[in-house]
């Protein structure tokens, strides 16, 4: 077995031996913990009122009970199999599981020092990882754990928000109280950077009680607006926008609804024909934004989309936001959405570009320059579910909420996060200690956790070669930045509404088949018009359709190309896909469908 997989229990369990010694002792540690914890309290097990018939009965009443779970976990999807191909989960790791058992057994609550004294040493020591792999400083960076990507993108827009909104309400106030012209750009205002806050502060004497009537955030549109009015100020027309790359992940709309900002404070920036956030559109939009005087709250970049595993130029991209902050005084956030790409940052830096592309590598060393980072070990990192983690440079980008001072330090110790920051309550310490765990064992660089990831990629360029070299048709879509893989099976001069069903009835195969699960997933022509074009070039397809339909795979299985295994996963799924694509039969029943166009 390859060394860095015996990390993980192995899909037949090879790896149980051992792991099950550590799986004991982490039971046994915590019945000792309790007896050395209080050794004169309480009554040991002979003092008990119960009888052995009593501690029987119960014992069977909850083996029984558990043994009916067990049987309905039996039915649960084997994402642990190198076969399972589907979504972005795949085993979990033996150090995450360990680390996430022994800290469920004590129970931290992390939303207050108080229940969590080691837990939140525990979340800290994990962000530290987490801040280093991407390349923040860990003595100045800052973050939490969150349940998931989801909420770490909502609390990246809290504080993007809290910042914005700090800058506008001082803008508003110096128009206002008649210090700047009433002309004055808001837009400029609300970018303005802290250092011309805090002077402009200083300078009018300004306290921020005096701000609140001025703050979207405190008084709602139709308040602030009023009061505006009141004070001969033109009212706000529109508020803050934000700007997402078109194939945008679903909780960035779930966040624009949550927070109030409306439908059209969503402005999607096109995607290049690469399918990445196109440069030159996200200048244009933050023109247009300027020229409209809205705000932009966030710009937002994608390293590992969900449909395509696709990285966007986060180097790019900080280039032009920098290019705005150092000519024209204009600061934009900057998130870094890698909930599934972050952990990439593992991988050498000077791999083969058959590993990761030049472009890709830019990006992820890039991330370090951003605002603020969303990354998730429920992901890549292979670790239990929940588990997703917000970063941040530093404590300024931190700051939420209150506005007369921020939510920060209740105990008194700037490196933990109170319930007051944190946009969950009750946070358990288990997914910290999963990741720390993990971290420390499989080490977050190319020696340890990165070696995994690369040979993930591996898998992904083997699984191509064997599918271009076996299936006919087959159209691989490309770029492939990271380790998911998409195809379709075009045929020359079809209708796409084709292309796409023989992919459907493919999908469907694979959904009956007991032996292999892959994805789907659907590129809209609307934001992929240049990756479809391009991707199909070649074989004339006619446009009848507003999406291409696309079976997805993401390798991340350690196990699917052990050298050792008996079975070989790959062949076997290429060998399923081939006599899908040979069967003449189906072929038939497809072409049945195949009636003339009609042009009228
Ligand atoms: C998975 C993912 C999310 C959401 O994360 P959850 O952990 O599912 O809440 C957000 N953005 C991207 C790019 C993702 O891949």
């Amino acid at each position: 077995m390859q060394k860095e997989n015996l990390n993980f229990l192995g899909p037949r369990g090879e790896n149980s031996s051992w792991a099950r010694k550590l799986w004991i002792d982490i039971f046994d540690q915590w019945v000792i913990w309790r007896k050395s914890r209080f050794p004169d309290n309480g009554y040991d097990l002979g003092r008990l009122s119960s009888s052995q018939k009593d501690e029987d009965e119960t014992f069977a009443l909850i083996h029984n009970s558990l043994t009916d779970l067990q049987e309905l976990l039996k039915t649960e999807v084997p994402t642990f199999s190198p076969s399972y191909m589907g979504h972005m989960k795949s085993d979990i790791s033996l150090p995450a599981l360990f680390g996430h058992i022994s800290t469920i057994l004590h129970n931290p609550n992390n939303s207050s020092y108080e229940v969590a004294k080691a837990g939140n040493k525990i979340e800290k020591m994990a962000i530290n990882k987490l801040l280093e792999m991407i390349g923040y400083d860990v003595e100045s960076g800052r973050g939490h754990v969150t349940s998931g990507g989801t909420i770490a993108n909502f609390e990246a827009f809290w504080r993007a928000r809290y910042r914005v909104d700090h800058w506008m309400s001082q803008g508003l106030f110096l128009k206002a109280n008649g210090h700047i012209s009433k002309e004055s750009s808001l837009f400029e205002l609300s970018h303005q950077g802290w250092e011309s806050f805090e002077k402009n502060q200083r300078l009018y004497k300004i306290n921020e009680d005096q701000m609140k009537s001025y703050s979207l955030v405190i008084q709602g549109p139709w308040n602030l607006n009023q009061n505006l009015s009141k004070k001969g100020v033109g009212e706000i027309q529109s508020g803050p926008v934000i700007l997402v790359p078109a194939n945008k992940h679903y909780s960035w709309v779930k966040a624009v609804s949550v927070f109030g900002l409306g439908d059209h404070a969503f402005w999607p920036v096109n995607l290049d024909p690469l399918g990445r956030m196109c440069v030159d559109d996200l200048r244009l939009k933050i023109e247009a934004a300027k020229v409209k005087d809205r705000p932009i709250l966030m710009v937002v970049s994608v390293v590992g989309s969900t449909e395509l595993g696709s990285v966007d130029s986060v180097d790019e991209i900080q280039n032009l936001l920098d290019t705005y902050k150092n000519n024209y005084g204009i600061h934009i956030w900057h998130h870094i959405d890698a909930a599934f790409g972050g952990y990439f940052c593992c991988i050498d830096k000077n791999c083969n570009t058959e590993i990761l592309s030049k472009l890709t590598l830019n990006s992820l060393k890039a991330i370090k320059r951003s605002d603020s980072v969303t990354i998730d070990p429920h992901k890549l990192g292979f670790v239990p579910y929940s588990c997703g983690a917000i970063l941040l440079p530093n404590n300024t980008n931190y700051r939420v909420s209150s506005f007369a001072a921020p939510y920060l330090n209740e105990n008194n110790d700037s490196l933990l996060p109170g319930w007051s920051t944190t946009l969950e309550g009750s946070r358990s310490a288990a997914g910290a200690a999963a990741t720390l765990i993990s971290a420390s064992t499989m080490a977050l660089n190319s020696a340890g956790h990165g070696r995994t990831l690369e040979n993930s990629i591996k898998t992904k360029n083997i699984l191509r070669q064997y599918l271009e070299k076996e299936v006919p048709n087959i159209k691989i879509i490309e770029p492939m930045d990271t380790n998911i893989l998409t195809f379709t099976l075009p045929q020359m001069g079809e209708r796409l509404s084709l292309v796409n069903e023989r992919c459907m009835r493919l999908y469907k195969e694979f959904q009956n088949s007991p032996d292999f699960a892959v994805s789907k997933t659907e590129l809209g022509l609307q934001n992929y018009y240049g990756l479809i074009r391009r991707s199909l070039a070649l074989k004339n397809i006619i446009f009848d359709a507003d999406h291409l339909f696309l079976l997805r795979m993401v390798l991340m299985n350690p196990f699917s190309i052990e050298k050792e295994s008996q079975k070989n996963y790959l062949q076997g799924i290429v060998r399923f896909i081939k006599a899908f694509a040979e069967n003449k039969e189906a072929e038939n029943i497809i072409n049945a469908h195949k009636s003339p166009i009609n042009f009228s």
